[in-house]
């Protein structure tokens, strides 16, 4: 069957006009599941019987269960949910100063083989639909009674290698009449696929795009990420460029620093030599561990002496706060799981 999350309200209604109906209804149907994210047709009080009974046979509405929910000691909130064919994903709830930021998951499992995340460590499953994708967000607040203000693609999977999902969720997640997050409190993480970001820059979608850098010569980038061997740093900087000349939006580098890696003076002088003259910032990322992971935290005093000299020098770098990582849920923590292993880990318990 059919999600009915699947569908941006454009794509809903011509769904409507197919089965012969108006399309204001298909409007009514869309602020039902996202603005009041509603469980059931049943509670559609609006519409008559009839339509509620040809909803129910036509679509599902593809209410995630949550398997495990996590709590951190900082109050970040982790949640296993079962995508309903065997498999589970997880995604993280933040709370900051200015609002709940959640961060989504867009695959089942990753393709990309980054030797420092956890999330590409099992096998790729699938992709998720847009639908699946905007559950997670509208489970949460359902859990928590919470409106979230912020999205980050930075959960499992290559939001770029599920492209047309991901991009049809934003439409979603952005459309007034639903969930009604701006586009610019969304973000998109990637590797690095290089033709998509150029596609990216074409969708008048004011999102902000965020790119794992984490190395400064193309060596160094494709030990750590393979996808470097397919779209080198050269390659990288100059879609960049071109998505800040298209959309006149900063970009963020994502750099996660290592000890004795990536993390010396040459490599903060190579990066601020990258980078110089682009409208942009660096989110610097104390890298987290990971199950036999290679690599290991920089000191905090590296750490902070990278930031001085990337800000000294005329880039603007930030460090990012470890949110989660006491359950596993920080960046480059989550998983892809199957059902089988979380009853597993739920005898154990
Ligand atoms: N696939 C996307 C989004 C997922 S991860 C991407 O690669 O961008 C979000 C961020 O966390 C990325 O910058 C990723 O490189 C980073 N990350 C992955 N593993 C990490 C780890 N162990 N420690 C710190 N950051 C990590």
């Amino acid at each position: 069957m059919k999600n009915i999350k699947d569908y941006n309200l454009e794509e809903l209604k011509q769904e409507f006009i197919a089965m012969g109906e108006k399309p204001f209804r298909a409007e009514q149907v869309f602020k039902w599941i996202f603005e009041a994210n509603v469980t059931s047709f049943d509670e559609m009080t609006n519409l008559s019987l009839e339509l509620r009974e040809k909803l129910k046979q036509n679509y599902t509405l593809c209410i995630y269960k949550i398997l495990k929910k996590q709590v951190a000691s900082d109050g970040t909130k982790k949640y296993l949910f079962d995508v309903l064919d065997g498999n589970a994903i997880e995604t993280v709830l933040m709370e900051y100063h200015h609002g709940y930021s959640i961060c989504v998951s867009s695959q089942i499992g990753c393709k990309m083989g980054c030797k420092f995340c956890a999330s590409t460590g099992i096998q790729f499953a699938r992709n998720l639909s847009s639908g699946e994708i905007v559950e997670q967000i509208l489970a949460v607040e359902r859990e928590e009674n919470i409106k979230i203000s912020n999205v980050v693609f930075m959960g499992i999977g290559e939001p770029l290698d599920n492209y047309d999902n991901v991009v049809n969720a934003i439409r979603i997640i952005n459309n007034q009449k639903g969930i009604n997050i701006g586009a610019r409190h969304i973000s998109i993480s990637t590797s690095g696929i290089v033709p998509k970001i150029y596609k990216l820059a074409e969708e008048n979608i004011q999102c902000t795009l965020s790119i794992s850098l984490h190395a400064t010569t193309n060596e160094k980038r494709s030990s750590m990420m393979p996808v470097n061997d397919a779209y080198n740093l050269e390659e990288l900087l100059k879609a960049c460029k071109d998505y800040i000349e298209k959309t006149n939006r900063r970009i963020s580098f994502e750099y996660a620093l290592a000890k004795d890696n990536n993390d010396n003076l040459e490599d903060a002088q190579r990066l601020v030599k990258l980078l110089k003259g682009m409208l942009c910032h660096v989110n610097l990322i104390p890298i987290n561990k990971i199950e036999n992971g290679a690599y290991v935290k920089s000191s905090n005093e590296n750490i902070i002496k990278f930031r001085d000299y990337l800000n000294e020098h005329g880039i603007v770098a930030t460090i990012r706060r470890e949110l989660g990582s006491d359950i596993d849920a920080a960046c480059g923590q989550l998983r892809r799981k199957n059902l089988q292993e979380t009853k597993i880990s739920k005898n154990k318990v």
